[in-house]
């Protein structure tokens, strides 16, 4: 059964489209702060390693919760450069990967992280409205499509239980003009769209300005088995410190014990020229709606300030052996399905040209949520996982490494979420083939009006199952 983004694409079409794209994040198009490099011996506090949203927010939250703390964050490359620079913006409510997976996973506590879920949002606009953070941050809201008839019914049961607004044919085709549409449910409040990359550069700059020293260009290679001293490599840096986070993503943690818990996914991403005002008047989208299909395999798509269309998903792909890589990003089939299916989405931009196009590796768990824990006698904290919904819920994971520290029970670290992990992959090949298995299943499932074969069931069954 083909659905709706198999329709043939005139691969001239593709060809021209795609002709003049640079390689590389848009929205690291634009000039960058640079932090030192880290030299001999530093005594602190409190150390971060990583400088991405997960670290920059552990930072900042640690000196706002203590200004006389030292603090220093450590980061491999440059900061906002990894995932935090390379996203789609969207910045979700949902601390579990949406409201399914974590009623699936955490039922009798689902009320309550959705509640921690939604103020977190909206502490994070506040932190970004009192810090006064350039990040441009618009409370647009999230508008899921159907694109296929079976598709309309899960929509529709969303809306029935209370997830959003239903729009029927007409009413989700008036908002945008795609003939794909078939239904929209639309919620205007759990989710906004921010410039990803501008938001790490104003933590950076909002944690310098709180007293917290950065450093670049520094890679943390070792943290002491005796306590928590951490041997940074870059310019023979040695930190020693009291407590450490390690907000590290899909890099190797500095813990044996993590390195199977999470593997990375590649997702990649395309950027349209900024549209003329004649182009945007043929695709509606006034409200500027973060927008997602429903698919296992979905695009998300939303407008830049500038606007441009920020086009990503589908494709979402494993490499064997476990590696971060730089030679997985430039996948040419990859992008070149990605402008066909833009063009099935929006035929009345076929004059619309791609300017930049990006990938970027997501550190996937078997409960597609984050996960916490301690290390080093409740000295080290750290945070993995987020599984491609990072760009909020990070805000909410910081929060979480900082309270397990000062180890005394809050609301967040009492969750079971919080308290339990989950459990890791296979090593290779085992790893490889259950993950192939699985996307080729979800691929077949979009094919087949939903229904989940054998293997998605029983992974359902185990807990281990994902629903987009
Ligand atoms: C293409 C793409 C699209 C996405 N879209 C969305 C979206 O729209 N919404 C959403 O919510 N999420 C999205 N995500 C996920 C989101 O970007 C991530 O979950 C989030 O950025 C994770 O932040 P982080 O700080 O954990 O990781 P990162 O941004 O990867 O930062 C980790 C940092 O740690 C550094 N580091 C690692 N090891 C060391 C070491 N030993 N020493 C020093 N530094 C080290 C790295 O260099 C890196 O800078 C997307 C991800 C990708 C790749």
């Amino acid at each position: 059964m083909e659905t709706v983004f198999d329709a043939h694409v005139d691969a001239d079409l593709v060809g021209r489209a795609l002709a003049a794209s640079a390689f590389g994040s848009v929205w690291l198009d634009i000039p960058r702060p640079e932090y030192p490099q880290a030299t001999g011996s530093i005594i602190c506090d409190l150390v971060i390693v990583g400088g991405g949203y997960a670290g920059l927010w552990t930072a900042l939250h640690a000196a706002q919760r203590n200004p006389d703390r030292r603090i220093v964050l450590v980061e491999a490359n440059r900061i906002g450069w990894a995932a935090s620079g390379r996203n789609g913006g969207f910045v979700d409510a949902s601390l579990t990967h949406g409201l399914e997976n974590g009623k699936a996973r955490w039922p009798n506590e689902i009320d309550i992280v959705e509640t921690m879920g939604r103020e977190n949002l909206d502490g994070m606009q506040a932190d970004i409205e009192s810090l006064g953070l350039n990040t441009e941050w618009q409370r647009t809201g999230m508008l899921s499509v159907a694109t296929e008839p079976h598709q309309v019914d899960w929509l529709t049961d969303a809306a029935a239980k209370g997830e959003g607004q239903l729009l029927g044919l007409r009413e989700v085709r008036d908002e945008v003009h795609s003939p794909t549409y078939l239904a929209g449910l639309y919620n205007p409040d759990t989710c906004a769209i921010v410039h990803p990359a501008k938001l790490a550069f104003e933590l950076a700059r909002a944690c310098q300005e709180a007293g917290v020293r950065i450093y670049e260009h520094t890679n943390a290679t070792h943290l002491d088995a005796a306590g928590v001293a951490l041997h940074v490599a870059a310019g023979e840096a040695t930190v020693t410190c009291r407590n450490a986070v390690l907000a590290t993503n899909v890099y190797p943690s500095l813990l044996e014990r993590n390195r199977l818990r999470t593997v990375m996914v590649y997702d990649y991403v395309l950027a349209t020229e900024p549209l003329t005002d004649a182009q945007l008047d043929r695709i509606g989208w006034r409200r500027r709606q973060g927008i997602g299909d429903c698919a296992n395999q979905f695009h998300y798509y939303r407008l830049t300030m500038d606007n441009r269309i920020v086009w990503g998903g589908y494709d979402a792909v494993y490499h064997f052996g476990h590696r971060v890589n730089d030679r997985y990003e430039d996948r040419a089939a990859t992008y070149r399905r990605l402008a066909a299916h833009f063009f099935i989405t929006f035929p009345a931009l076929e004059d619309a040209r791609f300017t930049h196009r990006w990938a970027g590796a997501i550190d996937t768990n078997t409960r597609f949520c984050a996960h916490w824990g301690l290390a080093r006698d409740g000295r080290v904290a750290y945070v993995n996982g987020f599984t491609g919904l990072g760009v909020g819920a990070a805000r909410f994971a910081a929060d979480v490494c900082l309270d397990l520290l000062e180890g005394e029970p809050t609301p967040r670290t009492e969750l079971e979420m919080v308290r339990k992990r989950p459990l890791p992959f296979p090593p290779e090949p085992l790893a490889s083939i259950g993950i192939q298995a699985t996307r080729w299943s979800l691929d077949r499932a979009d094919h087949s009006a939903g229904r989940r074969n054998l293997l998605l069931r029983t992974l359902d069954a185990l807990g281990l199952g994902f629903d987009s």
